[in-house]
């Protein structure tokens, strides 16, 4: 490999995992079940984001025959406000799945286990390394960004060449002896101390041995593509009552946003006049600037789809589970007060 090696920083690295790292509930009973949930969850959301949704979900889902049998939208309820609800979507699925072809169990081959919907290289590697103590690497945002700075690697971290050299070296410096808490040293260490916009070098254990530390380069590494330009979107949501009831729409599986999920009808997904502008909002969804209007309106007799459903104002809170939809709510009604 054509990067400058430093030596094996195993022992400095878990010696400084074993002192400064964070306690963490899914680290002090690191079951497949636990590990697996975790990883899913911290998946592009933050340690602390995560704390309080991951505690409420093992309360109420303790084990993964109780994830597969509850009904979808119980284990959506769980996750709002987390984003990227495919997450939870895959969660219970491949439960489901676990039930169905591994009695329960959480499988302990490569095979079984990234075969899981929802598990990708980095989770299956997770939790087969922290669960198991198997010799897999794993390679996150932070892993990128340590060893990048730690081998001075230039080119874009997210082209497929450099990921590959990523791996390649997460492998190779893997502790066979300790490979889950490699893993998770090497995590630790970006999110504590290699920090994206000032890297914390006077406390990096890897200090002496780090080549972008020592070529002065901490600062330009890792290299990035240009962003990603934002695009603008415009929505137009119907809110449409009847008999105290609010009408719901189910998404279908391939929309583009928030596919399967229970929201407010579009006007595209009508053919219907709309009434009046009674809200407009603002919203996010990765680099997509929505600008959306809720505009009332009156459905003619006769004429409910049959993706629709009239549902009370008391359980609106059980099928409207995203950001977006709280947002939208809130501005269209004042709900939840
Ligand atoms: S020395 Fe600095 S740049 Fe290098 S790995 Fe440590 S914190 Fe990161």
């Amino acid at each position: 490999m054509a990067t400058a090696a430093p030596s094996r920083p195993h022992q400095v690295l878990l010696r400084w995992y074993d002192a400064k790292r964070r306690r963490l509930p899914w680290r002090e009973r690191p079951t497949p079940y636990r590990v697996w949930i975790s990883e899913i969850m911290l998946q592009q959301t933050q340690v602390s984001t995560v704390l309080p949704y991951y505690e409420r979900f093992l309360k109420k889902f303790p084990a993964i025959a109780a994830l597969a049998s509850a009904p979808e939208k119980d284990v959506l309820r769980l996750w709002a406000g987390l984003g990227y609800y495919s997450r939870a979507r895959n969660l219970r699925e491949a439960a489901r799945r676990i039930v169905r072809e591994h009695r329960g169990e959480f499988p302990d081959a490569w095979e079984s286990v990234i075969d899981l919907p929802g598990v990708g290289r980095y989770t299956a590697g997770a939790v087969l390394s922290i669960a198991f103590n198997r010799p897999y690497p794993v390679l996150d945002g932070n892993v990128a960004r340590v060893l990048s700075r730690l081998y001075a690697l230039r080119g874009n971290v997210k082209s497929a060449p450099i990921q590959k050299k990523l791996w390649r070296l997460a492998e190779d410096l893997l502790d066979p002896n300790r490979p889950g808490d490699w893993n998770q040293a090497f995590m630790e260490l970006g999110a504590l101390v290699c920090l994206p916009q000032a890297p914390l070098c006077g406390r990096c254990p890897l200090s002496e041995k780090c080549a972008a530390r020592l070529k002065g380069l901490e600062l330009q590494l890792p290299e990035t593509g240009p962003k990603r330009k934002p695009v603008q979107l415009r929505w137009t949501f119907l809110w449409i009552k009847k008999d105290g009831k609010v009408l719901l729409w189910k998404r279908d599986d391939s929309e583009r946003f928030l596919p399967g999920h229970w929201g407010l009808p579009e006007l595209r997904h009508m053919k219907i006049r709309p009434g009046p502008i009674i809200a407009r909002l603002r919203h996010t969804i990765t680099h997509h600037r929505i600008r959306a209007e809720v505009r009332t309106t009156h459905l003619l007799a006769g004429n409910m789809p049959p993706q629709a459903r009239w549902v009370s104002r008391s359980d609106i809170k059980n099928y409207l589970v995203s950001s977006l939809w709280l947002k939208v709510l809130k501005s269209a009604s004042g709900y939840p007060r």
